[in-house]
């Protein structure tokens, strides 16, 4: 299916910025959303919208059955073993904090949790919060000059009683990906649980967690054409069934007296409270969407627009690209010599091009290529080659316009 096809089925892409067709290469950030997408959620709220799991009418039923179907979508996406290991979430960053959290009794003071250096902050911060709490202790792993994760860093480190390591799946700055097949082998059979942010993987690279082989994975709707507003945990049962609720309240218990409170099953066991039932309903849409494309194809073109772009940037003049690699997906960070990144950004978007300028939740990153900041561009399934030609182009304005080149 070519680019162009998929384009038509997103209403954003088709207006324009001043005088310019919008040219998004803000995907990493949030993807746009596809009409399939919006209907699914104005569909909802128009003909079934209802409270679910506790109505005893049609509607309530209709509106039960919608949700969980979903759940069952999720497990096929992600290949997961169990539909009761999918929790919905708001989010990356609420599936990360539910976790810690869960886990806090599990931890003893100067237990050792490792962390990726090319962590978003929801995969640092959370650990950081949990190791204050229990005495643990937070490791960095450290990256090769390639900006890839050091792997023998990691076995070195692995030989050390360690409790958990959190991995980026794909960098949302770099975009660099890490081999997680491989790893989750090397931490599980050193006795540490396997934690991977999948928030910019989703969207790009087939997941299978039973592939995969980690403990836990972490998503977001926004970043794979879904709704803002709703994300999944997985995780392995027999782990799940060990974490403490971080919620507590409606939907997530068995029975509940004064005294005391009996909690349910999973997933409802850390599912607390009314669930984001039309963003579920819409990240089911959105599954429907990738699963009508032919990913294959789709993720070599998607490849190919990355390759083109990593080229064809670090030929102008002043550019440095970081960890910019062929296999690589979707992201590509950069800076302009001498130039502060939110001007390059502000440049940009005169001409119609939306990328990300900043510290991309990702200071210690940052902190470890000594930059305040840089910009980013990064992909998505509607992206195509005159995307990158109109990059490419106002670039090569901006870079005329900063510096006089
Ligand atoms: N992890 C990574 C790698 C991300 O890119 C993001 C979003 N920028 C998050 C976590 C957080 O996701 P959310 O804001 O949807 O919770």
């Amino acid at each position: 299916m070519s680019s162009s096809i998929i384009r038509q089925q997103f209403p954003l892409l088709q207006q324009m910025m001043g005088s310019y067709p919008l040219c998004y290469l803000d995907n990493a950030a949030t993807s746009q959303k596809p009409e399939r997408v919006i209907q699914a959620m104005d569909d909802y709220y128009r003909r079934n919208n209802a409270n679910v799991h506790r109505g005893s009418y049609q509607l309530s039923a209709a509106a039960t059955s919608a949700f969980e179907a979903v759940r069952l979508k999720v497990q096929q996406f992600i290949h997961a073993p169990q539909p009761q290991e999918v929790i919905f979430t708001h989010g990356t960053t609420e599936a990360l904090n539910l976790l810690a959290y869960g886990l806090g009794k599990q931890l003893q003071p100067g237990d050792r949790i490792l962390v990726d250096s090319t962590a978003h902050h929801a995969n640092l911060v959370p650990w950081q919060q949990l190791a204050q709490r229990c005495g643990a202790e937070i490791i960095a792993i450290p990256l090769t000059h390639e900006l890839r994760l050091d792997h023998q860093a990691l076995k070195v480190l692995l030989q050390q009683p360690t409790k958990l390591v959190a991995l980026s799946h794909v960098s949302n700055v770099l975009g660099s990906v890490n081999d997680i097949p491989t790893l989750a082998q090397e931490i599980r059979a050193a006795g540490a649980i396997c934690v991977v942010d999948g928030a910019q993987a989703i969207g790009h690279l087939p997941v299978d967690v039973q592939l995969l082989g980690c403990d836990f994975y972490a998503f977001s709707g926004h970043k794979m054409y879904g709704p803002t507003g709703v994300g999944v945990l997985w995780g392995r049962q027999s782990r799940l069934e060990t974490l403490e609720p971080m919620l507590t309240g409606g939907e997530m218990i068995k029975s509940v007296s004064f005294a005391h409170t009996e909690f349910g099953e999973l997933p409802f066991r850390l599912e607390a409270g009314t669930p984001p039932i039309a963003e579920v309903i819409g990240l089911g849409a959105a599954i429907d969407f990738l699963n009508s494309l032919e990913r294959d194809q789709v993720q070599q073109q998607e490849q190919q627009l990355l390759l083109q772009l990593q080229q064809q940037l670090a030929a102008l003049p002043g550019i440095t690209l970081y960890g910019a690699h062929a296999d690589n997906s979707g992201a590509l960070a950069f800076n302009l010599a001498g130039e502060h990144h939110q001007d390059v950004g502000i440049l940009l978007d005169q001409q119609g091009v939306a990328i990300r300028c900043g510290h991309h939740c990702a200071m210690p990153l940052m902190q470890l290529l000594g930059l305040k900041g840089c910009c980013r561009a990064s992909l998505g399934v509607y992206n195509n080659a005159d995307d990158i030609e109109r990059f490419i182009k106002a670039m090569r304005t901006t870079i005329t316009m900063l510096t006089g080149e």
